[in-house]
């Protein structure tokens, strides 16, 4: 039987989130059942709610950072059973068949890759899928990840997005004991790209545009803080960094970050402005054998053993739990770059009540 949900959702854009109903598919012979403890909030869910991207379908239920318990699993299921903690991050479906997917690169799968929510639906109870702010989630079991113990629930949510996407570039781009990592933006990505940097023995140096955070980087791991604002602290890491992950998501002028890495140095776009950065002299990038990459969240093997990771280096986020009915503050906060470092919605108390 199909099973209804309760969640907290956006029925048009720009409109704020507030309760809503709707339905999830009968547990199917692959599909794990999942009752949801804790969802992050990640301002990706913001870009979508607000239909930045152009590519929203509304009703919206947003959410991909979720934890929570097996309640049921199909006959086919082998991985899981009822009662284990689990994990789900941005990802619920792919073609499983492509090169990307064979490679365990679901997030690039070019036929068909499922967001957790706003991404196609198919099996027949909507539109689009829909995410975790909502008290029980139906996933294929290969896209259900394993919640090491020992790490606090709640504070693991946002390994699920915010962990997996700073993981993946700096494994991808090598960073290792003694790496120079820049980090721009101290909010949700930002913050967990400190922890994992640092835990890869990486010297990180923060940019951020908030003195307020500047003590805050220090206790998350980081060596150095540079306020991006000021010129003269800028200059001062010229031509410094092997890797920047930069995590901003309003357009903002790559060429002063550019000018901060090294020879051979790699400035990783992970934030999604929904318009363009203002151009930059190519010479930034020719003279110094620059690159400027991007990368998109992690595939499901490696998102396991980020969580795994994380585990070893006792690394969770920094959060500030709230009730769903907070949410559309929480909204407002973030978009003021006033968030110590990632909301996480107390969703199992917030739909008991
Ligand atoms: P967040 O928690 O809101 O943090 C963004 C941080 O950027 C802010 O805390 C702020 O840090 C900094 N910032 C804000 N405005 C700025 C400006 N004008 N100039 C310079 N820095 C500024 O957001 P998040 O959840 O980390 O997400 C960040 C971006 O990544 C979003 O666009 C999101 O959609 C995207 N994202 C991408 C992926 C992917 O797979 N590539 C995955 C998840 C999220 P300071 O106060 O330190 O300056
Ligand atoms: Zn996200
Ligand atoms: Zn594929």
């Amino acid at each position: 039987m199909p099973s209804d949900v309760k969640s907290w959702g956006a029925l048009e854009a720009k409109k704020p989130l507030e309760p809503y109903q709707f339905t999830r598919r009968d547990v199917g012979p692959g599909d794990v059942s999942i009752k949801i403890a804790f969802c992050g909030v990640c301002h990706s869910d913001l870009h979508v709610v607000r239909d930045d991207w152009k590519n929203s379908t509304f009703p919206l239920v947003p959410g991909h950072e979720i934890v929570g318990h097996v309640t049921a699993v199909g006959d086919k299921v082998t991985k899981y059973k009822v009662g284990d903690t689990v994990g789900v991050g941005c990802l619920v479906d792919s073609c499983r068949d492509c090169r990307e997917c064979q490679r365990g690169l679901e997030q690039y799968c070019p036929v068909k890759r499922t967001g957790t929510y706003n991404g196609k639906c198919t099996d027949g109870t909507g539109p689009v899928t829909m995410g975790g702010y909502s008290d029980h989630i139906v996933v294929r079991e290969e896209f259900v990840l394993r919640i090491p113990e020992g790490l606090d629930l709640a504070a693991t949510a946002p390994l699920l997005c915010a962990g997996i996407t700073t993981y993946s570039p700096l494994k991808h781009w090598g960073v290792k004991e003694g790496s120079k990592v820049g980090v721009i933006g101290l909010g949700g990505l930002g913050h967990m790209a400190v922890k994992i940097a640092a835990a890869m023995g990486a010297e990180v140096t923060v940019f951020t545009t908030s003195e307020s955070k500047v003590a805050d980087a220090k206790r998350l791991g980081a060596h150095h803080s540079v306020i991006s604002k000021d010129a003269a602290q800028m200059k001062a890491v010229f031509r410094t960094f092997n890797v920047i992950i930069d995590t901003v998501g309003v357009p903002h002028d790559l060429t002063p970050y550019l000018e901060t890495l090294d020879l051979d140095g790699v400035h990783v776009l992970v934030g999604l402005p929904d318009t363009p950065n203002p151009e930059f002299p190519p010479n930034r990038l020719v003279l110094q054998r620059r690159s400027l990459a991007g990368s998109n969240i992690g595939g499901i093997p490696e998102t396991q053993e980020m969580l795994d990771f994380c585990a070893a280096h006792h690394i969770v986020s920094d959060i500030e739990l709230i009730s769903i009915d907070y949410i559309n503050e929480a909204y407002e906060r973030m978009l003021k770059s006033d968030v110590k470092y990632r909301f996480v919605i107390d969703i199992a108390s917030s739909f008991s009540k």
